[in-house]
C-alpha cells in the first residue's frame, strides 16, 4: 500500500501530525494508499515557506512566469495519460473522462500563458498638467485553493495557473479521497522550472482547512465543493480577512420545450445526467420537461440506459464507473428508495441493475419521473447516477422552478426556436446556461461560477476573474515637475 505524502519546499515531505486517511480504488472498494493528513503546524509552516516564495516569485519578470507555464504547458500534455490514469484509480471516473478533466485544466494552462497581456494596466498621460495616471495589478502574496474530490486535476488546475502566473504562491489542500493528483502537477511544476515553495500541497482534512482559513499570512481562499462548506469557508475566510471565492454544489434542470430534437435532447440527458456517475458539479439532474414531450422523451431517455457500459473506469469498454466511496454509493441509493417512497415512478432503479461488478462501489443508472419540487430528490443534491423527471405544462411553469430552485450553478435549454432560447437565457437565473448544450463549461477565456447556493463571493473563477481575484490593483499618479517651478500647495488635488 502506498504513502501519500505532502509537496513543501519543492519535495515530497513525510507529515508528522501521526494522522492519515485512506483511499480507495472505488472500481474494486479495495484500499490502496494512506494519505497524510496536516496538522495546523504543519499548515503553518508550509505557509511561511510559500510565504518567502512568493516574495521572490512577485519579482520574476513577465517572460520568465509565462516561459515556465509553457513549460509546465508542455509537460502536462505529455503527462495526460499517466495523470488520468491516476485520477481513474482514486476517483474512479472513466479514462476518457479523466483525461476530458486534464484537457480541460490544460486550457487554463494555455490561457495563463498570456499573462503579460493579462496583467497589461492603463494609463493617462496628462490627467493634469504635467500629471500621468496609470494602474497596475500586483499579485496578493500566498494563495490557497481547497478542492473537491469529483476533479481532482481540473479544479487544481482552474486556481493554480491564474494564481502562479499573477505572481502569487499557491497552496493546494486537495480532496483527502484523491490526493495524488495534486502531488503530479507538484512534479510537473517542478520540471518545468517552477522555484521551489511557489507550488505546495498540504494534504488534509478540516484541521487542515481550518489552519489555512485563519493563517494571518494567507491572503485569498478559492474553494470549490458542497454548498455547506463553501458557506463555512466564505463565511470563515472573509471574517479573518481573506479574499474568498467559494463554489458550492448544484441541482442543474435541463429545460426541454416540445420542439426539442428528440434524440439530441435524451443523448443530451443521458451524457449529462449519468457521465462521471453523476458526480460532477454541471451534471444534469433534472430533466423538466415541457407539455407533450415528457412521454417520447422519458421513453428515449429509459431505452438508452441499458446500453450505458458500468465498469472499471481503467477498462477502456466502460462509459460510468463506481461512486467514491461505499457510504456515498449507499446514500444515493438511500434518495432512490426516498423518491420512490414519497410517489416518484421508478423507471430504471440503479439498484437492482446487476451488470455490473459485485466489489467496488458502484450503482446503476437511475430514472425517476413524476418527481415534484416537493420530494427530496428534487430538493437535495444527490451527487449520484439518478435523473429526475419533472413535468410541466408551459416555457413560463419549466423557468419558474428553475429560477425558484436553491442552487444557480447551470443549466441548460433544449428547443429549435431561437427565441424561445433567447427568451431563457434572458430570464434565467443560473450562472452558466446551455442552448442545446447540456454541460455549459465555459472556456478557458471566459470564467466559471453559478448563481445563489452555488457560489459565495462575487468573483467566478479562472479566466478574466481570475486574474482579477488573485491580484490588486494599484492606481499611481505621477508628475515630474520641472526642476525649479515646484511650489508647496495645500488644496486639494485638481485636474482642471
Ligand atoms: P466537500 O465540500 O465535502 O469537500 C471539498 C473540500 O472541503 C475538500 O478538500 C474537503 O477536505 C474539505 N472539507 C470537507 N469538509 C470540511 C469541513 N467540515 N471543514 C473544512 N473543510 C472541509 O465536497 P466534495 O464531496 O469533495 O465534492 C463534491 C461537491 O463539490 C458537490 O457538492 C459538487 O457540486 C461540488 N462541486 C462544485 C463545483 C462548482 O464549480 N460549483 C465543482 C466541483 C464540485
Amino acid at each position: 500500500m502506498s504513502h501519500i505524502a505532502h509537496w513543501i519546499s519543492g519535495a515530497e515531505r513525510a507529515g508528522t501530525s501521526g494522522r492519515v486517511g485512506p483511499v480507495f480504488n472505488p472500481a474494486t472498494g479495495e484500499k490502496i494508499a494512506e494519505v497524510d493528513l496536516a496538522s495546523a503546524a504543519e499548515v503553518g509552516e508550509a505557509v511561511g515557506i510559500a510565504k518567502e516564495a512568493a516574495k521572490s516569485w512577485r519579482s520574476s519578470s513577465l517572460s520568465k512566469r509565462a516561459a515556465i507555464l509553457f513549460a509546465f504547458r508542455e509537460l502536462l500534455a505529455e503527462n495526460a495519460g499517466e495523470l488520468a490514469a491516476i485520477v481513474t484509480r482514486e476517483h474512479g471516473k472513466v479514462l476518457a473522462d479523466a483525461a476530458g478533466e486534464i484537457a480541460r485544466g490544460l486550457e487554463n494552462v494555455e490561457f495563463a500563458t498570456g499573462i503579460p497581456h493579462l496583467l497589461k494596466g492603463s494609463f493617462s498621460e496628462q490627467a493634469a498638467t504635467g500629471v500621468d495616471v496609470y494602474s497596475i495589478r500586483q499579485p496578493l502574496g500566498v494563495v490557497a485553493g481547497i478542492t473537491p474530490f469529483n476533479f481532482p486535476a481540473m479544479v487544481p488546475l482552474w486556481m493554480c495557473a491564474t494564481a502562479i502566473a499573477a505572481g502569487n504562491a499557491f497552496v493546494l489542500k486537495p480532496s483527502e479521497k484523491d490526493p495524488s493528483a495534486g502531488l503530479f502537477l507538484a512534479r510537473l511544476w517542478k520540471r518545468a522550472g517552477l522555484p521551489d515553495g511557489v507550488f505546495t500541497v498540504v494534504n488534509g482534512d478540516k484541521e487542515a482547512v481550518d489552519a489555512l482559513l485563519v493563517h494571518p499570512d494567507v491572503a485569498a481562499v478559492s474553494f470549490v465543493g458542497s454548498t455547506p462548506i463553501a458557506k463555512y469557508i466564505y463565511e470563515t475566510g472573509t471574517a479573518h480577512g481573506k479574499r474568498v471565492q467559494a463554489l458550492g454544489g448544484a441541482k442543474n434542470h435541463m429545460v426541454v420545450l416540445p420542439d426539442a430534437e428528440l434524440d439530441a435532447a435524451a443523448d443530451a440527458a443521458i451524457s449529462a445526467g449519468y457521465g462521471a456517475a453523476g458526480e460532477r458539479c454541471m451534471a444534469i439532474s433534472v430533466v423538466v420537461a415541457v407539455g407533450d414531450i415528457a412521454d417520447p422523451l422519458v421513453a428515449a431517455i429509459a431505452a438508452r440506459l441499458p446500453k450505458v457500459r458500468i465498469g472499471d473506469g481503467a477498462d477502456p469498454a466502460s462509459e460510468m464507473g463506481p461512486l467514491i466511496t461505499a457510504q456515498h454509493r449507499d446514500k444515493v441509493a438511500g434518495y432512490i428508495e426516498a423518491g420512490e417512497a414519497e410517489g416518484a415512478t421508478v423507471v430504471a432503479d440503479g439498484r437492482k441493475s446487476g451488470d455490473f461488478p459485485e466489489q467496488g462501489f458502484f450503482l446503476g443508472a437511475t430514472l425517476l419521473d413524476n418527481v415534484t419540487p416537493a420530494m427530496t430528490v428534487y430538493t437535495d443534491e444527490i451527487f449520484g447516477p439518478v435523473l429526475s423527471v419533472v413535468r410541466v405544462e408551459s416555457y413560463a411553469e419549466a423557468l419558474q422552478l428553475v429560477n425558484d430552485n436553491e442552487y444557480g450553478n447551470g443549466t441548460a435549454i433544449y428547443t429549435r426556436d431561437g427565441g424561445a432560447a433567447r427568451q431563457f437565457q434572458f430570464d434565467v437565473n443560473a450562472g452558466m446556461v446551455g442552448v442545446n448544450v447540456p454541460i455549459p463549461v465555459p472556456v478557458a477565456y471566459y470564467s466559471f461560477g453559478g448563481w445563489k447556493a452555488s457560489l459565495f463571493g462575487d468573483s467566478h473563477m479562472y479566466g478574466p476573474d481570475g486574474i482579477h481575484f488573485y491580484t490588486r490593483g494599484k492606481v499611481v499618479t505621477s508628475r515630474w515637475p520641472d526642476p525649479g517651478t515646484s511650489k508647496i500647495d495645500l488644496g486639494f488635488p485638481q485636474t482642471r
